[in-house]
Order: C-alpha cells, then sequence, then structure tokens
C-alpha cells in the first residue's frame, strides 16, 4: 500500500464509519448485539427554542424513561431505564444485551412514545421495535436500482396508486390483496409494463393511524393522510403487522420487484400536519417545537386537518430532511410527492432538494403547491404554486390544466373544455407547454395563473384527475348531465390525449384506464373498498379505453418532441393554430428526426375542420384510436381536415427533403 492509497483508505474510514451517524440529529436507536444506545431529542431546559409562543412554552422534562417491552402492545413494561442528560436537549442512555426483538417507548412526562425516528415499529405504531436492520434487507437488495437510463422529470409517466384500490378486489386475481406485495406479482407487474407507466406513486405507505392494524381480516380503507410514525411502512399493507422487520422487508421487495421492471417508486409524504397534535410523538417528545401556532396560542390550522407543523423551525425542518433522505437512502424511494407543499416554506424544500441531491441526482419532487387554510407564516415565504420559480427542480400540480379540462375545483357539476365550456382553450394550452412562458399562450386568458409559474416544463404536473375528488368518469357524469357511455368514453380519452401530449410531466390516476368509478364520491378517502376500488372487469368491458392509453403514453414514450424538456425548446419547437371554440391544435417540429407532428383536440360534439397545410400525413391518433405504427395515412387538400367529434387528430408527416 502506498502512501496515496493510504491516504485514500483512511479517508474512505472517516468518511463511512458509523461515527457519521452521530452528525444525525434524530438517531434514536442503535443497535448492536452487545449494547444498544437510546437517544432523544427532548427538552432539557426552556429556551427561545421550545417556546413556540408564550401560551406553548414548553417546560422541560424533569425526567426522561426508557420502557422495554416484550411485545408491540399491551402487557407490562420489562425495564424502565432513566436517560441521562447528554448535552443541550439531549436525552441518552445505553443498555447492555441484545435488545432485538423488544420493544421500546419513550416517556417525557407527557405520555409514551416511540420517539419522533421509530425506524421500526409494533402493531399499531405505538412502540418502537428494536430489529437486526440487515434482516430487512430482501436478496439482491444491495443492487437495487431501477432498470433502464436516468429520466428527466418529463421523461416520467406518473401512475397514482392507492395499495388497496389496485388490487383489493377479487377481480385483480392477485394473491395479495390489498397488500405491498400485490405490486411484486408477475401480473401486477406485467399489467403496468404493458400500460407503459414509469413511475408508480404510492398515496401514503408510511405508518398512519386510522386503520387497526390488529384486525387484517376486517375491511378498513383510509387514504392514509394522517401520519402517525413517518419512517416506517404501514402495517396494514403487510402480511403481518405484528412483526415488525415483515412491513419494512416486503416494503422493500415492492421497490426491488417494480425497480427491475424499470418502474420507478414515488412516495406521497404528509409532513405539514400529524393525526392528532397533543398525542402525536413530536408533540409528546418535544412539545411545542414542531408546530405553527396562532398569536393567541392556538394551533393553526393551514391543513384543514386541526394542526400544522412548522418546516422553519429548526427541528421541524432537520426532520424532514433526514426523513426524506432516509426513504431515498434505505427504502431507494425514487421521488416524492409533498403533500399540501404550499404549508412548508421555500428555504426547506430548497434545502430538502438540495440534499437529496448530493446522492440522488435525479430525484423527483413535486407537491401540491397550495394549502388547505391560511398558515401561521408569511405567504411570500411558503413553498406555494406561484413561488415554483424559487425552488428550481421542484415541480408542482397544475390546477389550470386539470380545471380548464375537467371543471372548477369548487363545483362538481360544473365542466370545462371537455364539457363544452367557452373560453377554456387559452388555459389548457397553458398546459399544453407545461407551464412556461410562450409567445402563443395569452396569460390574462388563463383561468388561475396570470403569470408563469414554471420555469422549466419539468416543474409542471400534467393531470386532469387524481385521488381527490371526483375520478375522471365521474366528473364527466356530474358536470354533463344525460351523458351517453359512448360520450364519455370519447371525452375521457380525449381528456388524457391531453395530459400525455403536454410538455409538463404527466400524471394519471390508477383506474382511469380501466374507465374507474368511484360511484360519484368526491371524498372517497374512508369510503369502502365498494367505492374506492378497482374493477378488474372493466378491462373486458371497455378494452378500448386500455388500449388507447397504452397507446398514448406509447407515442410519448415514442416521439421525444411530446416531452422536449426545456422551455426554450418549447417556445421554438411547438406553436398553435388559431383556437376555435372547443379545439385546441398545435403543431410539433421534431428538428433532429425531421418531423413534423400535429396535435388537435376537438370537444365538440361536431367535426371541427382544421387548417392543416396540404401534403401527405400518417395517422397517429383519430377519432378514438391510436396507431402507433402510423400505417395509415391522410392526404390533407387546400382545405385541411376534419377532426372528429369529441376525440384527438395526431398526424405525423416526414420533413426530409425529398430528392
Ligand atoms: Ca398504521
Amino acid at each position: 500500500m502506498n502512501l496515496k492509497t493510504l491516504y485514500a483508505a483512511v479517508l474512505a474510514m472517516l468518511t463511512i464509519s458509523p461515527s457519521s451517524h452521530a452528525q444525525k440529529t434524530f438517531n434514536e436507536v442503535s443497535y448492536t448485539p452487545g449494547k444498544t444506545t437510546f437517544r432523544l431529542n427532548a427538552p432539557t431546559e426552556v429556551d427561545a427554542v421550545t417556546s413556540a409562543s408564550p401560551q406553548q412554552a414548553s417546560t422541560p422534562s424533569p425526567r426522561v424513561t426508557l420502557r422495554l417491552y416484550e411485545q408491540g402492545q399491551g402487557g407490562k413494561a420489562l425495564k424502565s431505564i432513566k436517560m441521562e442528560k447528554a448535552g443541550k436537549n439531549q436525552w441518552q442512555v445505553v443498555v447492555k444485551g441484545n435488545l432485538q426483538g423488544r420493544f421500546y417507548t419513550f416517556d417525557t412526562g407527557h405520555g409514551e412514545t416511540p420517539g419522533v425516528f421509530a425506524k421500526a415499529v409494533g402493531v399499531n405504531g405505538h412502540r418502537g421495535a428494536i430489529i437486526d436492520e440487515s434482516t430487512t434487507q430482501p436478496e439482491g437488495w444491495a443492487e437495487d436500482k431501477p432498470a433502464g437510463p436516468a429520466l428527466r422529470p418529463t421523461d416520467y409517466i406518473i401512475y397514482e396508486l392507492h395499495h388497496r384500490d389496485f388490487s383489493i378486489d377479487a377481480s385483480s386475481g392477485l394473491r395479495y390483496k390489498g397488500k405491498f406485495l400485490a405490486l411484486t406479482e408477475p401480473k401486477a407487474i406485467a399489467y403496468l409494463k404493458e400500460l407503459g407507466v414509469n413511475a408508480v406513486h404510492l398515496l401514503p405507505s408510511f405508518d398512519y393511524a386510522s386503520v387497526d392494524e390488529t384486525q387484517p381480516q376486517k375491511p378498513q380503507y383510509n387514504w392514509g393522510y394522517d401520519p402517525l410514525n413517518y419512517n416506517v411502512p404501514e402495517g396494514s399493507y403487510a402480511t403481518d403487522a405484528t412483526q415488525p422487520a415483515v412491513r419494512i422487508r416486503e416494503f422493500k421487495q415492492m421497490v426491488q420487484a417494480l425497480h427491475r421492471a424499470g418502474i420507478r417508486v414515488i412516495l406521497d409524504v404528509v409532513y405539514n400536519h400529524t393525526f392528532d397534535l397533543a398525542g402525536s410523538n413530536f408533540e409528546r417528545t418535544f412539545p411545542g417545537v414542531y408546530y405553527r401556532y396562532n398569536a393567541d396560542g392556538s394551533p393553526s390550522n393551514g391543513t384543514g386537518c386541526g394542526n400544522e407543523t412548522a418546516s422553519e423551525k429548526p427541528l421541524m425542518r432537520e426532520f424532514m430532511k433526514e426523513s426524506m433522505r432516509y426513504w431515498a437512502d434505505e427504502y431507494h424511494i425514487d421521488g416524492f410527492r409533498v403533500d399540501l407543499m404550499g404549508v412548508h416554506d421555500i428555504t426547506t424544500m430548497n434545502l430538502i432538494a438540495q440534499d437529496l441531491r448530493k446522492s440522488h441526482p435525479d430525484i423527483l419532487i413535486y407537491g401540491e403547491g397550495w394549502s388547505a387554510g391560511p398558515c401561521a407564516y408569511p405567504l411570500e415565504k411558503l413553498a406555494v404554486k406561484a413561488h415554483i420559480q424559487q425552488m428550481p427542480g421542484i415541480a408542482a400540480f397544475s390546477d389550470e390544466m386539470r380545471d380548464a379540462l375537467r371543471g372548477p375545483f369548487s363545483d362538481d357539476t360544473k365542466g370545462g373544455f371537455l364539457a363544452g365550456v367557452a373560453n377554456t382553450e387559452e388555459s389548457l394550452k397553458f398546459g399544453i407547454v407545461g407551464g412556461v412562458s410562450h409567445p402563443d399562450v395569452d396569460l390574462q386568458k388563463v383561468n388561475y395563473a396570470k403569470t408563469v409559474w414554471a420555469n422549466e416544463p419539468g416543474q409542471f404536473i400534467a393531470y386532469v384527475s387524481c385521488h381527490d375528488d371526483m375520478c375522471l368518469v365521474d366528473r364527466l357524469k356530474a358536470s354533463i348531465p344525460g351523458i351517453s357511455e359512448d360520450e364519455l368514453i370519447r371525452l375521457d380519452l380525449l381528456a388524457q390525449t391531453a395530459i400525455f401530449t403536454s410538455q409538463g410531466v404527466p400524471f394519471m390516476l390508477s383506474g382511469e384506464e380501466m374507465l374507474r368509478n368511484k360511484k360519484g364520491v368526491h371524498n372517497s378517502y374512508n369510503a369502502p373498498d365498494s367505492i374506492n376500488h378497482l374493477d378488474w372487469n372493466n378491462l373486458k368491458r371497455y378494452p378500448q379505453v386500455f388500449e388507447y392509453y397504452k397507446g398514448l403514453i406509447a407515442l410519448r414514450k415514442q416521439y421525444p418532441i411530446f416531452r422536449l424538456g426545456s422551455a426554450e425548446a418549447i417556445r421554438r419547437q411547438l406553436h398553435f393554430l388559431p383556437s376555435q371554440q372547443g379545439l385546441v391544435a398545435w403543431q410539433l417540429t421534431d428538428e433532429k428526426n425531421q418531423l413534423r407532428l400535429f396535435v388537435a383536440l376537438n370537444a365538440n360534439k361536431e367535426a371541427r375542420q382544421i387548417p392543416l397545410p396540404a401534403g401527405e400525413y400518417h395517422i397517429l391518433a383519430r377519432d378514438g384510436h391510436i396507431d402507433t405504427t402510423a400505417k395509415a395515412t391522410l392526404t390533407i387538400g387546400e382545405k385541411g381536415t376534419d377532426v372528429a367529434p369529441q376525440s384527438a387528430l395526431i398526424v405525423v408527416q416526414s420533413t426530409t427533403p425529398t430528392r
């Protein structure tokens, strides 16, 4: 070993040694077979940090007690051990012996808690679990990464999925109904691959409170926006919630199976509030420092859930950063969807993105650029949609495009472009260009934004439906009374054509491709399976719908012109034809591949003529059918061509000069 390699070896030891853990703020349990070290950030004294407001000033705990248990719930503590002060607002204790398989809580005098950063828990998440983390790795986990090349944000095709919706019905034919493992089954993987999506966005899959994990046989449903333990997978999605390692291992198996199929995994994270305030792990551990309060000392409620966390405060900021890093490192998560991102502050979101990208350069981060009420923090500092330009590499959902298509958020009975509502075309065009500044888009006519908010199209999530609100079928029925099934299908396909030909990041709710409905239920967060489940028999009822979605996704992959990825390129290569009432059409010039494409979306009940340049074209989509092989040709004369009612036309022609 020469000096240089010796130096490198020493450097490697220094940087990768276990001591790097000590740099983490949240490292509550360090297990070894010989001893386990417990640490907790809890107040040792009153100071400015602990005083959220005069009414919320924490009193320091005179003592913090660690309790060890035989079981994940029930039974008396095996031992109660006094923790020692180990610095300002730090408590620590080292317990000798092999504690693997035991459970623990901390008691700071505000009620027992597994702490704020438990990585394994007992059933229902009230006690932490001491496990050997190496037992949670599926075989081959060290080599796990998504198959295929890196993706830019606009290359993503996001499929938003709730575990139970996807697999619970008998018609799914899946074995692990409502479980993480459903997404490891060949049938599920083959289905997603055939559809062509390259990312699944999982509705909350961390440990949430509303489902009783001790009753696995009882049908229970919740979206899961009621966080309990942020850094542990949800127990009800595991085959055995009582064995702490099982949910962890099965979650990783799911990630691994999806990655092998080239499908990335995006986690829906909900740091903006907790299930409750007084009983939360945050409050039981370190009262007052994780939440925002109004001037009168009452909890602020910008989330509509009774409390609101304070990302700008040091501990919460660090918590979010370490938590997201943990999911990315430990569970190989490829992206995050940040629930009510507008509740968090801009600085924190930027710090998180920078930190994650140090080791995960391609990680996708997007969020809801709004809150659900006024927050106790200055609006100009919040990570709302209007401030996306201050957050490079972070995207937000476009309610402009969504509502242009389906109608306003506030009233399910109102329609949009799809329902033939006038003056929706410019808002739709705003969505087609991925929300970036474009000379053909008149921002004054766009429904919400009167200025652009995305610097680049990768900051713009294009969608027409998600788990919130009605799914597309229900919204079309609610906003177009008496709609026929034929019309419903036509408009459904037309809506998604807009999404998948948008220059933004396309996003779809799972099951739309099988024409799912939620029986008209708008907020189905705790509705039974009969409302939320996918009925896989629909694939036989409406095979043309799946075929069309699959075709749309294939077209987007096949033609890079649909995902230019830069605002500059969009301004140069995408030009709109003059809009008509209920019709938006544009031209895409692919200089590199010497192709010219035209896309026209016609929401009218009659065919509409568009003035395409005369010439020979190949048809990619027409009248509700897609042909990725572009076999059929279309000769367009001087009068242009017709776009069939309530459908899209996509044609392509070569611009290679003929000799
Ligand atoms: Ca749970």
